[in-house]
């Protein structure tokens, strides 16, 4: 086993956390080819030949790739920058923006997470604000990942809260769960919703109420 591979193999971490060090492209192709091996492996143990069905021909190599550097790609690189603008007309009205694409990976089944995030900051007078295409990017580097919708509403709230000081953050989530859709239950439709609120979201429910309005008819127009 080369160096390389071992020390990928050396700093395991949870599903949803970043590594404690952003990949080179040599470790990303030593993780790509040890996890194409054993994709190998696991088709074979469900006896399916893919050296000569033309149809997984390619399938460990393909898979693994995928992974790497689509569905979990968010561990592995730095998380976008927070570029901002200062607040100069001391704006202290609501933000909202959404819907926002999420796409994702259950960390209990493998399986694909298709949703909408809505984010509504209150910013601080004296502050800064985002560029609005920063929410689509923090939602997607915390969605590249096996996630939970709990933990990801949490962390990406929990990321603008530390990186841009708001009065104010609400982050709500609403998804389908492919795992719930295409197996178990096989449930037609039927969708999850998860929220985080910070600061004045916490302590005002008339600012919560105002979000979920909002939400609803971003929904709608959608
Ligand atoms: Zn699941």
């Amino acid at each position: 086993m080369s160096i390389t591979v071992r020390r990928l193999q050396s700093r395991a971490a949870l599903s949803n956390e970043s590594l404690d060090a952003v990949l080179s492209p040599i470790e990303r192709e030593a993780m790509i080819s040890a996890a194409s091996e054993k994709l190998e492996e696991f088709l074979e143990i469900l006896r399916i030949d893919h050296q000569n069905d033309p149809n997984t021909r390619g399938t460990p190599g393909r898979v693994a790739r995928m992974f790497v550097d689509e569905l979990v790609r968010g561990r592995t690189v730095a998380p976008p920058s927070l570029t901002d603008f200062e607040n100069r007309h001391a704006y202290e009205g609501m933000i909202i923006t959404g819907p926002i694409d999420v796409r994702s990976t259950c960390a209990h089944h493998l399986m694909p997470i298709r949703g909408e995030a809505y984010v509504a900051v209150l910013p601080s007078p004296n502050g800064k604000v985002l560029g609005l295409s920063k929410y689509d990017r923090v939602v997607d580097h915390f969605a590249a990942r096996l996630q939970t919708q709990e933990e990801l509403v949490q962390q990406i709230g929990n990321h603008l809260w530390e990186n841009t000081a708001p009065t104010g953050l609400a982050v709500r989530i609403s998804a389908v769960h492919m795992c719930r859709t295409h197996r178990g239950v096989r449930a037609a439709n039927g969708r999850m919703v998860t929220s985080a609120y910070f600061g004045a979201f916490l302590e005002d429910a008339s600012l919560k109420n105002e979000f979920l309005r909002e939400c609803a008819s971003l929904e709608v127009s959608r």
